[in-house]
């Protein structure tokens, strides 16, 4: 496994409320795979992303639990230790490039300061690496692009300067936090392509996080469903997909259209998630799912695993 999350705890301190973004959550992530979080709005995937490079926002903290990247706990590490991982063993592809790059200064000289200052390599080298990195994320003409200034690329060749910026450490884990939505339904097809081939092609293990369900459908290998803070479900994507076990995961399955299913059979998810600071008793799912039972209302279902790659948490299957 490269990622071990055991027991996971990350609130935000609010005057008064305690909202509590992530709350046990138990995760492995195995090596070379695209593994997608999926989850609506407001179910902590990015506050998971976050804890992971331990980059909490205060009020935010990691109250408890551990993350293991291969046998470091990373929630143990101090700062100092921390700079070895962060941005070089683990690195991030932005959910908005253009916020990513400083505006007033060429794409090329962004790279090469990464390189040179983080990386510690020469100026020959740096720009030997950056060019190999532009191609591999193929972006057109990579010298001339990287004299180009942010507002000069368009976001999907901008979004492939922030790729190539994730990979120049060579990192061992890359986590896209909504890598396509900034961006037109076009060129998204491209990026998610090209975050494929990172995995297929490079072996790198990325973690791909993203509210659709269609996204992950066609990028990933394995999934995790987040719902209120918590995984309610995980396993392989196709044993995900054919055959969903918890309700919300079948919901939101269900709300993909698709050309061979008719409209009528489309299952629309009723009401809101609840507040992470007001979270329901019971199953956090029950005030939204068709077959809750009596102790759904009064107990949480533990996520019990099936077998050695699937998991749920819903009382239907304890
Ligand atoms: P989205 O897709 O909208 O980004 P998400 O699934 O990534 O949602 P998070 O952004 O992790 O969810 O948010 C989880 C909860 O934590 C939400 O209730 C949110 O309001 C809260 N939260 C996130 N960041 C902060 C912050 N800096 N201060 C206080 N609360 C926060
Ligand atoms: Fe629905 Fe009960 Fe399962 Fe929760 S535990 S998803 S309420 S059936």
């Amino acid at each position: 496994m490269i990622l071990k999350i055991c027991d996971l705890r990350v609130y935000y301190f609010l005057r008064d409320k305690v909202v509590r973004a992530i709350d046990k959550i138990d995760l492995e992530v195995p090596e070379g795979v695209v593994f997608g979080i999926v989850g609506e709005s407001g179910s902590g995937k990015s506050t998971l992303a976050h804890a992971i490079i331990r980059l909490i926002p205060p009020p935010g903290r990691i109250v408890s639990g551990s993350i293991f990247f291969r046998d470091l706990d990373l929630v143990k590490l101090s700062e100092k230790e921390l700079n070895k991982i962060r941005g070089n063993r683990i690195t991030m592809i932005p959910q908005d490039p253009i916020s990513s790059f400083n505006p007033t200064v060429r794409i090329g000289d962004q790279l090469l300061d990464v390189a040179i200052h983080k990386l510690g390599l020469s100026r020959r080298e740096a720009a030997k690496i950056i060019i190999e990195k532009l191609k591999l994320v193929r972006m057109p003409s990579p010298e001339i692009n990287m004299r180009k200034y942010p507002h000069e690329l368009s976001g999907g060749m901008l979004q492939r300067a922030a790729i190539a910026m994730a990979l120049l450490p060579d990192p061992d884990l890359i986590i896209a936090d909504e890598p396509t939505t900034a961006l037109d339904v076009t060129i998204q097809a491209a990026i998610l392509k090209l975050i494929r081939d990172l995995v297929d092609d490079l072996k790198k293990t990325v973690i791909l996080i993203t509210h659709n369900m269609g996204i992950v459908a066609e990028t990933c290998d394995k999934i995790a469903v987040m719902y209120a803070g918590q995984i309610v479900e995980l396993g392989d994507v196709y044993d995900m997909l054919s055959e969903p076990l918890h309700p919300y995961t079948r919901a939101l399955i269900m709300a993909v259209p698709r050309a061979d299913r008719e409209i009528e059979r489309l299952e629309p998810l009723v009401g809101e998630p609840p507040s992470l600071s007001d979270i329901p008793r019971g199953c956090r799912f029950h005030p939204r799912c068709r077959l809750a039972k009596p102790i759904c209302k009064r107990e949480e279902p533990p996520l019990r695993y099936l077998d050695s790659k699937r998991a749920v948490r819903c009382w239907l299957y304890v």
